[in-house]
């Protein structure tokens, strides 16, 4: 057994106190970006698989720092969870969905409806709806032309609430996403208890069924094709996430998957390289 002295030590390293520091560095420079317009968004098409047509975007996050120059949400999502500034992370990133589309509008481009994702810390905030309410009341954009995306893990926090919180969200009239889907467990008959209209399948599993030959591909295979027949059969939609190759894409048409966003379709892209692709359709 250790002293407890021994135990302090092996707490306090230099490497750990480091690490401290720098989430510390990184959580300021988030506000500061935060209060100071350094958030941006970039748009992933979600195409008809066969056309190639632009049926919707997701929008993802980006912080592009005057120093460090753009970071990936990876980076900084988490710390925005854990520290709570997710919950004014959220609304930018939402008005800046609601803008895009009214810019987008005023100058004639065929918008299509813009996809946004939901923390789980945002999902059970108090007075939610209200607020989301409020942003799209204050930038007159309409419940139709947004989706939000939850994880199937946050929905999983409480069951009970997150029913509740989903349905208040679902009678403003926007269309609700289970993000990851596959990924978080739960239940049949509780993703039947739930108001959303479409599942995303989680990238791990289209990776999987690229080697037709491994073991793993045959798993990968195996639940992409579960997942699309659970949701046909509950009569949701379905979009597959992170399609990179043409033997995924043939797979999916093959068994009743229409809608895919991934590389093979486009990268996501800044409102301006986005822009010419829907006036195109595709
Ligand atoms: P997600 O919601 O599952 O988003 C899909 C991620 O997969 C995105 O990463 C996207 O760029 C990436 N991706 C799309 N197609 C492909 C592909 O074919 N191959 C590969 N390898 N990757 C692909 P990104 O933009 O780095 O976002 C990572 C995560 O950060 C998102 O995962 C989401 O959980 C979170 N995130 C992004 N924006 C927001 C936001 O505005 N709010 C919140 N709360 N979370 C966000
Ligand atoms: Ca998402
Ligand atoms: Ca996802
Ligand atoms: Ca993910």
């Amino acid at each position: 057994a250790q002293a407890e002295g021994g135990r302090l030590s092996r707490f306090y390293t230099p490497e750990l106190n480091g690490q401290l520091l720098e989430q510390f560095q990184l959580e300021q420079a988030l506000r500061h970006g935060l209060e100071h317009d350094e958030l941006l968004l970039y748009y992933q098409p979600r195409v008809d698989i066969r056309s190639g047509e632009i049926l919707s975007l997701e929008a993802l996050v980006r912080w592009n720092h005057p120093d460090w120059g753009l970071i990936e949400p990876g980076r900084f999502i988490p710390l925005a969870e854990s520290t709570g500034l997710i919950l004014e992370l959220g609304p930018v990133v939402l008005k800046a969905a609601c803008k895009q589309i009214k810019a987008w509008q005023a100058s004639g481009v065929p918008v299509v409806p813009i996809a946004v994702n939901l923390s789980a810390k945002e999902l059970y905030q108090d007075a939610l709806s209200a607020k989301i309410e409020e942003i799209m009341a204050d930038a007159s954009v309409d419940p139709q032309q947004l989706e939000i995306e939850i994880t199937e893990s946050a929905t999983m926090h409480s069951v009970n609430k997150a029913v509740e919180i989903l349905s208040s969200l679902r009678s403003l009239g926007l269309a609700l996403a289970m993000d990851d889907f596959g990924t978080g467990h739960a239940s049949l008959s509780y993703l039947n208890q739930l108001p959303m209209q479409t599942i995303k399948i989680d990238r791990s599993f289209l990776v999987k069924i690229d080697v037709h030959t491994e073991e793993p591909a045959q798993q990968g295979a195996t639940i992409v094709k579960a997942i699309i027949g659970l949701g046909l059969n509950l009569g949701l939609k379905i979009i597959a996430e992170g399609v990179e190759t043409l033997p995924q894409r043939d797979f999916l048409i093959e068994h009743g998957c229409d809608v895919a966003q991934g590389h093979l379709f486009s990268l996501p892209l800044p409102a301006d390289k986005i822009e010419p692709l829907l006036r195109a359709g595709s």
